[in-house]
């Protein structure tokens, strides 16, 4: 289908599909890997469980004292420390990072869609971006990125585990109770990777729709505003919630998610938005749906 004359024809916004609720959408993608982990480490935990199980642990009854006697020399004490490092470094970050790859080619894909909706002058096929080599070089870097997140996480948990069972044998405390301890560290140690697993997907989703925004302003010369879309869940800080509806710059968002742990946690997205010669919006309306959308009282179910 031809149109006579459709040289930067101005076409009517469509916003992402399910934004009141989930502007940056992904939530499968997510819980499936916040699962994935939370078994992983559910499994990390059951080997260290077990591991102390087979301490012989000897009770010692002095008056009103409890004490337990670990009958464990240092070099065994050492090679369940070292064995735990090695548990911990087999957590599925490769899964995470694929997943947080393909986080990031579906934010390129709604982004080339949403262009291509907006103006015929935005004339990219999703292929050809994904295949260039910038969009490569950016996957390779977020990929980095969370590899070098798991690897600090494993290491500060490994080290946080490690100081509960060792301090547990100096003192001779009662194994159930050190059990306890670390099913307590185990649990922060979940939440803590869950956050990751939130973070990093919708942060390389929401990077992706900047990045094919700033290539359409640079290369295309296709002027452009980011129209801010906050999530509106239960915890959404209220600094996001008060941009919703605004319009931004590349710079802004950048600078925005650079600082104050801004990026951690956050469900808001944003989507590109025509801009006329004098940096208005070419389609206001738009922008007005936005901002009168009541607030998601259900919230998003992942915290
Ligand atoms: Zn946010």
């Amino acid at each position: 289908m031809t149109s006579s004359c459709a040289c930067n024809a101005v076409k009517p916004h469509q916003l992402p599909r399910g934004w009141r609720k989930n502007p940056a959408g992904n939530v499968t993608r997510i819980k499936k890997e916040q699962r994935r982990l939370r078994k992983a480490l559910r499994g990390v935990q059951s080997w260290l469980d077990d591991r102390i199980d087979r301490i012989p642990v000897q009770q010692i009854n002095a008056l009103h004292i409890n004490r337990y006697e670990y009958l464990i020399d240092l070099a065994e004490l050492e090679r369940i420390v070292a064995e735990l490092a090695v548990r911990l470094g087999d957590l599925p970050d490769d899964l995470l990072a694929e997943a947080v790859t393909a986080a990031y080619r579906q934010g390129t894909g709604d982004e080339v869609a949403n262009l291509a909706a907006l103006t015929s002058a935005y004339t990219r096929e999703v292929t050809q971006v994904i295949q260039s080599d910038p969009w490569q070089r950016r996957v390779a870097l977020i990929r980095s990125r969370v590899f070098e997140e798991m690897a600090g996480f494993e290491s500060e948990t490994g080290r946080d585990l490690r100081r509960v069972l060792r301090r547990a044998v100096e003192d001779g405390e009662n194994p159930m109770a050190l059990k306890d301890l670390l099913s307590e560290r185990f649990s922060v140690a979940q939440s803590r990777a869950e956050r990751i697993a939130r973070t990093e997907v919708v942060g390389a989703y929401r990077r992706a729709r900047w990045d094919e925004d700033q290539d359409a302003n640079e290369r295309l010369g296709i002027k452009t505003g980011l129209l801010w879309i906050s999530a509106f869940a239960p915890n959404t800080r209220p600094s996001h919630a008060a941009l919703n509806g605004e319009v931004v710059t590349q710079d802004f968002v950048r600078d925005f998610y650079s600082r104050d742990a801004n990026g951690i946690n956050c469900m808001c997205s944003q989507t590109s938005v025509l801009l006329d010669g004098d940096g208005n919006p070419v389609s206001p309306d738009v922008i007005e749906r936005v901002k009168s959308a009541a607030p998601a009282t259900d919230g998003v179910g992942i915290g």
